[in-house]
Order: structure tokens, then sequence, then C-alpha cells
């Protein structure tokens, strides 16, 4: 058995999809095993998301990438890009109340991965929390400067899950 963290950002909670969100876990054979409402702290939300040199480069390049399909370009280099970007991140999941969970069962990340879909809604498959639930993308986000409004946060690999996991659970 494996474990995924799970946090339904303000927009999921705001418009009622906590329990959506979890139907469809429970549904596809994940238990929830641990569950809180609460409103993040700027400690709490600056522990969530990384800040290493790595991961703001992987961000600054992603929304590059997005940009450039459009036939725009970011000007900045991805650090300083992905810098900014987890900071409308931040803006976004202190603006109102959070759902964290964790769940347990057979291959839990991936099977949740699946279950929510990519992190642009617009171009999520129909059927995935993201697709059925929000038409958001990174490419409207950033000309809005904000954060990509996707419904909910799912863990990527063990020690995301580990280091999450601890900032809201014992
Ligand atoms: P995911 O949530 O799909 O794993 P990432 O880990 O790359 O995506 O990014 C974390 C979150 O930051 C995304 O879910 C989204 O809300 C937001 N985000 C990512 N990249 C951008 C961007 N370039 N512009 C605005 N928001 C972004
Ligand atoms: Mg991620």
């Amino acid at each position: 058995m494996a474990k995924v963290f799970i946090l339904i950002k303000p927009d999921g909670v705001k418009r009622g999809l906590v329990g959506e969100c979890v139907n469809r876990f429970e549904n596809a054979g994940l238990k929830v095993v641990a569950m809180r409402m609460l409103k993040l702290s700027e400690a709490m939300a600056d522990k969530l998301y990384p800040s290493d040199k790595q991961w703001l480069e992987n961000l600054g390049m992603k929304a590059k990438e997005s940009m450039n399909k459009i036939g725009k370009d970011i000007k900045d280099d991805n650090v300083s890009h992905g810098k900014k970007v987890r900071q409308w991140l931040m803006d976004y999941v202190l603006s109102s109340p959070v759902v964290a969970m964790v769940l347990d069962g057979n291959d839990a990340m991936t099977v949740a991965r699946k279950l929510v879909g990519p992190t642009d809604g617009a171009a999520a498959s129909a059927g995935t929390i993201r697709g059925d639930f929000s038409s958001d993308s990174i490419v409207t986000a950033t000309s809005d400067g904000r954060a990509n409004m996707n419904v909910l946060h799912v863990s990527s690999d063990e020690k995301e899950t580990e280091n999450q996991t601890k900032i809201f659970f014992d």
C-alpha cells in the first residue's frame, strides 16, 4: 500500500467540490486515512511548495513552454519566473480555507494523479477532476499574473508526500 497527499485548493472548497473529489478517490479504491479543513498560515504555505533552484527552474520552464506554444515569450530566466509563479501560488493557497488529506491504496499516487489530470484544466481530459471542474490554463493565468486555478494539489513523489503530510498531520 502507498500513500498520497492531496490538498483541495481554495477554489475547490469554495465551489463545494470536496465531496465530489473524495467520492472519486474512494470510488477508485483509495481510502481517506487523514483529513482536515483549515486556513493555511504563511509558514505552512511556504513549507508546502519547494523553493530549491531545481523546482523553480522547472516551474519557469513549464511556463515558458506553454507561452511558446502560443508564440509568446517570457523574458525572465526560468528561476526568476519560477519565483514569481511560486508567489502567485502562495497568494492562491492562502486566499481561503483548504482541505488537506492523505489517501492510502494500491499505487495511490499514480491512481490519484490519473484521476486529477494534468495542470491545465483546459487541456485535461473529460473524466478527470481538473478536466471536469476547471477550464483554467497556465497561459491565461500568466497573462492575469496569478496562479492557475485547478481545484486541487496532488503530491508527486514519496518525499513530497512525506514532507507535505508532516505539515498537516502528526
Ligand atoms: P501540478 O499541480 O499539476 O503538479 P506544478 O507542480 O507544476 O503542477 O505546479 C503547482 C501549481 O502551481 C499548479 O497546480 C498550478 O496551480 C500552479 N502553476 C504551475 N505553473 C504555473 C504557471 N506557469 N502560472 C501560473 N500558475 C502555475
Ligand atoms: Mg506538482
